[in-house]
């Protein structure tokens, strides 16, 4: 690992020749690696080759970055379709591994990872870790799932790339997890937001102060989208500094984090390659536009994808960061494509609900949003936990403060919501993936 003095700060880079190299060099290894990857999927895929065919392209049609707009597209569908193994570039005999992730319908997506894809997956991770300042001497504390899911096993391999030691405590079993975050000294911890929330609140139950008692300093938090306004409010309550990490299973689970100037999250453009495009015409949109993220993979060898469409909205920024790395970066995902409400007519993502209610003083971090259709019509109705402080016996206060988030809500939704406040304890706690939303025209 090698050091760099910028400005007044350390910074440290996994590898600076790489996450350091302009981006026109960058581009360059993208361009050879794309002719390459067009001409592995079409030898070896024959889904690929079937899809290539279909839309008229030739592996020697894609000469530059330019070209990748020709391609088709890949979809979960996709995958499902050819299920389970179906996609894969490889004999089972070089697969080391898989991950299997179930969807809320139809047949599961099945990973496959040669030895090199798990290497390429840890080197990632690796370079995140090492670009939110873990590394040696830390202790990562892994409170994600493991198992088919991929988030613990992902972590599990990033930490240990860069000789962080790995607490592989998985989810659950929170007295365990705040024990031995004392004990063992845990200075990183990686887990859903939700998950830290609950940790948080059983904490401050036992009276363990997370700056006082704790060595904690650092948290990863994602498999679930979650807001700048969520950042502040666990960052303030507990001293840490909380990074927002990125990835999905059908590329390998957890991949990329944010860097210490939590400005977008580095997007290792010499393993893969992002588009940003308009969801409804398909058209890559150009740099600072938000719109539905596609990546294509430029190393995997078992399950490479062209033009995955991953369902998340983002926008894409090719500047350079202040940390010095020059790869892009994706900001903050606003939500998927599937977690979008349509209330009469207009889009609300449960984000946004979140960021309102975030930036209430008086509402504390747990809300559900409950929606419904009565008399032909869409109704939302938000239930909303009251801080401890601000909790209130007296009736006008209650009604007044509904209002206010109401009024709140509507400002930024365009949308009349109905507001209920209930007790801090009232809705159900989650120590995985949370669900904020009951959609009873659903059931
Ligand atoms: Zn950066």
């Amino acid at each position: 690992m090698t050091k760099w003095l910028l400005c007044d700060n350390m910074i440290e880079y996994w590898n600076p020749q790489i996450e350091r190299m302009s981006l026109d060099e960058l581009e360059q290894i993208q361009e050879e690696r794309l002719r390459h990857l067009v001409d592995y999927v079409y030898t070896h895929s024959p889904f690929y080759k079937k899809r290539f065919d279909e839309a008229g392209v030739k592996p020697e049609d894609i000469k530059t970055l330019d070209d990748l707009q020709k391609l088709p597209f890949t979809y979960k569908q996709d995958l499902r379709d050819n299920y389970p193994k179906g996609m894969f570039c490889v004999p089972d005999t070089q697969l080391v591994r898989y991950h299997v992730s179930s969807g809320t319908t139809g047949k599961p997506t099945v990973v496959g990872y040669t030895k090199n894809d798990i290497h390429e997956w840890a080197k990632s991770l690796g370079r995140a870790l090492t670009s939110i300042g873990v590394g040696r001497g830390d202790v990562l504390q892994v409170s994600y799932g493991y198992g088919l899911f991929t988030g613990g096993l992902g972590l599990h391999y990033g930490a240990e790339e860069v000789g962080s030691t790995v607490l592989p405590i998985s989810v659950g079993n929170t007295d365990k997890q705040l024990e031995l975050m004392q004990d063992l000294g845990t200075t990183t911890l990686a887990c859903t937001p939700s998950y830290f929330l609950y940790m948080a609140e059983e904490a401050k139950d036992k009276g363990i102060d997370f700056q006082e008692d704790t060595g904690l300093k650092t948290g990863i938090f994602g498999a679930e989208p979650w807001t700048e306004e969520m950042r502040k409010r666990m960052e303030d309550a507990t001293g840490i500094k909380a990074y927002d990490v990125f990835g999905t299973s059908e590329l390998s689970g957890p991949l990329f984090t944010e860097c210490t100037c939590q400005d977008g999250i580095h997007i290792w453009g010499d393993q893969f390659i992002v588009e940003i495009i308009d969801p409804e015409t398909e058209e890559t949109l150009p740099e600072g536009e938000r719109g539905e993220i596609v990546i294509t993979t430029l190393t995997k060898e078992a399950l490479p994808l062209i033009r995955y469409r991953i369902g998340d909205y983002t926008i894409l920024n090719k500047e350079p960061c202040e940390c010095g790395r020059t790869h892009p970066r994706i900001m903050r995902v606003t939500g998927r494509v599937d977690d979008m409400l349509i209330i009469r007519g207009i889009n609300v993502f449960p984000g946004q609900v979140e960021s309102v209610l975030m930036k209430i003083p008086e509402v504390g971090e747990h809300f559900m949003i409950h929606v419904d259709r009565i008399n032909e019509m869409d109704t939302m109705k938000i239930q909303i936990e009251m801080n401890d402080e601000a909790f209130s016996d007296k009736v006008n206060d209650i009604i007044s403060l509904e209002k206010k988030v109401a009024s709140a809500l509507k400002s930024v939704l365009n949308l009349s919501v109905g507001v209920e406040l209930v007790e801090h304890g009232t809705l159900p706690r989650s120590i995985g993936k949370s669900k904020k939303v009951i959609d009873n025209r659903k059931l």
